[in-house]
């Protein structure tokens, strides 16, 4: 998979491994049931969780609210284990999560994934991202 390049940022293009279905099983068992109801996105009702790939302002506004989410490692979990391509999920970009992915199926703890993605400051993923 290659995501669209964003003007001024370094093209990172490398290919994104499918996760089996053991890691997808072990991350559906970090998704609380009925997570969707408690989102800090749940009122929301315009695009802001799935901006354009170059709006970097609208997808930050995402990040910043998904960091006061109390189901965050739920919504990241799901997103995972669900494969969601595009979006803002549990805090991470698509990019973020592509690199979470690769980590995982080259053996990487999914709890310490889930704890690094969603346990981190907010400005230490920017960076990465
Ligand atoms: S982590 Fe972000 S995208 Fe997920 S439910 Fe919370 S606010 Fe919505």
């Amino acid at each position: 998979m290659t995501r669209p390049q964003i003007p001024g940022q370094i093209e990172l293009v490398f290919d994104v491994p499918e996760l089996g279905d053991v890691l997808r099983a072990e991350l559906t068992t970090h998704v609380l049931p009925g997570w969707q109801s408690m989102g800090a996105c749940r009122s929301v009702a315009d695009d802001t969780w799935f901006p354009d790939p170059a709006d970097t302002m609208s997808k930050a506004a995402a990040l910043d609210r998904c960091g006061f989410c109390p189901v965050r490692r739920s919504c990241l979990a799901h997103a995972l284990a669900t494969g969601e391509e595009y979006g803002v999920w549990g805090g991470t970009t698509e990019l973020q999560r592509d690199v979470l992915v690769r980590d995982l199926v080259d053996g990487a703890d999914v709890v310490d994934a889930l704890d690094g993605a969603t346990l981190l400051p907010e400005f230490l993923w920017r960076q990465a991202s």
